[in-house]
C-alpha cells in the first residue's frame, strides 16, 4: 500500500475500515487503483454513482454549473434547485420537497415534518415514531434511534427518545404498536439495505399504509437506498402499489455529489413555515444540477433495464455452487453465501471485483447503467470465488 493509506491511517478518525484499494479514477463500472489496476465496481460507492465514474452527461451538467455558481445558500433562488424539485414532484406525485446533504438528513426532516405535523391534529403528546426492528434510517442521534439494530447504539445512549421498533413482516405486531403508543408516523423501508438486503412482504406494506391512514398519521418511506431507480423503479414503494406522505432519498440522487431530498406529499406539504427547518448547504446548485441530470434519465425504458438486469443477476447467483440465497429488489441484491461474506469479498478484490457486505451477506449496488457483459464478467467472478471449498 502506498503514500496515500499510510496518511489516512495516521489522520483518519478510526470508523472506517477500508479495503486495501487506493482509487485513484474511474470509468463507467471500472475503478482504477493507485497500483494501476481495474477493478468492476459492483458497489458504486454504496449505491451512490448511479452511472459509474464519470459520466459524459452527469459531468457535463455539474462542470456546467460550476462555472456559473457554486453556492448561494438558502437565502436567494437557483434554478437548479427549483428544477429538481419541479422534477422530482411532476414524477413522483409529491408536492413539495426539502433539500439537505445526506440520507440521516432527510430522515431528520421526514421525521420533524411529521412530528410537526401530528401534534398539530392530535396534540403535541402524539410524538412517538415507529420504525422496524434491523432496520437502517442513519448515524445522527435521531436517525440512530430510528435504526432497529441495538449494535449500533450502545455507548451514544441517551438517544433522541420516542422511538419504538416492531417487527417486519408482521402486521399484527405493527397495528398493535402504532396504537399501543402516542404514534405520530411509521416509517420503514421497503427493501430493508443495511439490515441484509431484504424485501418487505406487500401484504405487509399495504398494511402500514392502512394502518397510518386509520390513524390519522403520516407513512415515511425511507427510499435513501433504494430510491432513484436502485430498485427497478423510480421509487421502491412504487413497486408496492401505495402512495406515502413522505419520503426521504439521498445517495443515488446526485450521481456522487452529496444531497438529501425530503418530498412531501398532499397530507403534509403544507407542515412547514418560515424558520421551521434550513440547511446551509440544502439545495445546492451543483449538487441539484448533477441530481437533475440523473433523475431525467429514469424512464420507463432505462428503469425496464435495471429490471432485466436485476433478473439476470438473481437468475445467474441463485443457481450458482456456494450461494444459498438471492435476495432484494432491483440492482440492490443480498447473496447469502455458503463462505463468510468478508472472505468472498476480500478475494472478489484480489480476482478484480468490488463488492459490498450487509449483514451475513454479499450486497452488489451496481451502476445501474452497467453494461451486460460488465455485469456478466463480474458475477462469473462472485459465483467463481463462492464456490471454492
Ligand atoms: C445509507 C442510508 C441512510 C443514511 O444515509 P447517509 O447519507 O449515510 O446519512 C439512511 N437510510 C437508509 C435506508 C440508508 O441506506
Amino acid at each position: 500500500m502506498g503514500v496515500i493509506s499510510e496518511l489516512d491511517k495516521n489522520y483518519i478518525a478510526g470508523t472506517y475500515k477500508r479495503f486495501p484499494v487506493e482509487i485513484v479514477g474511474g470509468d463507467g463500472s471500472i475503478a482504477y487503483s493507485s497500483d494501476g489496476k481495474e477493478y468492476i465496481d459492483m458497489g458504486s460507492g454504496i449505491g451512490v454513482t448511479s452511472f459509474g465514474y464519470s459520466d459524459k452527461i452527469w459531468r457535463d451538467a455539474v462542470t456546467s454549473q460550476l462555472s456559473k455558481v457554486q453556492h448561494t445558500s438558502n437565502l436567494y433562488y437557483t434554478e437548479p434547485c427549483a428544477r429538481l424539485a419541479e422534477m422530482l414532484c411532476l414524477k413522483t406525485g409529491m408536492k413539495k420537497v426539502f433539500f439537505s446533504n445526506s440520507g440521516a438528513e432527510a430522515n431528520e426532516c421526514a421525521i420533524k415534518a411529521a412530528r410537526k405535523y401530528t401534534a398539530e391534529k392530535k396534540g403535541a403528546e402524539y410524538s412517538d415514531i415507529i420504525t422496524l426492528e434491523n432496520s437502517f434510517h442513519g448515524r445522527t442521534l435521531t436517525t440512530l434511534a430510528a435504526t432497529g439494530q441495538d449494535s449500533f447504539h450502545k455507548l451514544f445512549t441517551p438517544l433522541t427518545p420516542g422511538f419504538y421498533h416492531t417487527p417486519a413482516n408482521d402486521i399484527n405486531a405493527l397495528r398493535e404498536c402504532v396504537k399501543s403508543h402516542k404514534s405520530a408516523a411509521v416509517m420503514i423501508e421497503c427493501v430493508q439495505g443495511e439490515g441484509g438486503v431484504i424485501a418487505l412482504d406487500a401484504d405487509f406494506v399495504k398494511a402500514a399504509r392502512d394502518i397510518t391512514r386509520e390513524e390519522g398519521i403520516p407513512l415515511i418511506i425511507d427510499e435513501v437506498q433504494t430510491g432513484n431507480g436502485r430498485s427497478g423503479y423510480l421509487y421502491s414503494y412504487m413497486a408496492y402499489g401505495i402512495v406515502p406522505d413522505i419520503v426521504s432519498t439521498a445517495k443515488g440522487l446526485g450521481g456522487g455529489l452529496p444531497i438529501g431530498a425530503t418530498l412531501l406529499g398532499d397530507l403534509t406539504c403544507g407542515v412547514f413555515s418560515f424558520g421551521d427547518h434550513g440547511s446551509t448547504f440544502g439545495g445546492n446548485p451543483v449538487c441539484c444540477a448533477g441530481a437533475l441530470s440523473i433523475l431525467e434519465r429514469l424512464d420507463d425504458s432505462f428503469l425496464s433495464q435495471v429490471r432485466e438486469k436485476s433478473k439476470y443477476v438473481f437468475e445467474r447467483l441463485s443457481s450458482a455452487d456456494g450461494v444459498e440465497s438471492v435476495s432484494g429488489a432491483g440492482l440492490m441484491i443480498g447473496v447469502k453465501t455458503v463462505r463468510a461474506a468478508a472472505d468472498v469479498v476480500g478475494e472478489c478484490i484480489e480476482k478484480g471485483v468490488l463488492c459490498l457486505t450487509a449483514k451475513d451477506k454479499v450486497r452488489l449496488l451496481p451502476a445501474l447503467n452497467i453494461p451486460f457483459e460488465t455485469l456478466k464478467k463480474a458475477l462469473d467472478i462472485i459465483a467463481s470465488v463462492a464456490a471454492i471449498k
